[in-house]
């Protein structure tokens, strides 16, 4: 269980690693990790990336619109 308010990516294993949104990757112990976040209906909601090339190929689409 993730805590939404709090930061995600520091404590991660293969099994609760999150996926890159581009490539689907897991994305585990990911030095150039990139996380992208906004506020839906009062709730957090992150896309995670392996890196800025896979950061800046994405559409800016979130996959809930
Ligand atoms: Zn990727």
């Amino acid at each position: 269980m993730i805590d939404p308010t709090s930061d995600i990516g520091e404590d991660v294993d293969e099994s609760t690693a999150p996926t890159c949104h581009t490539c689907g990757k897991k994305i585990v112990q990911e030095p150039n990790h990139r996380v992208v976040s906004w506020i839906d209906e009062g709730e957090i909601d992150h896309l995670h990336f392996c890196d800025d090339e896979c950061r800046a190929s994405w559409s800016g689409k979130r996959p809930n619109q």
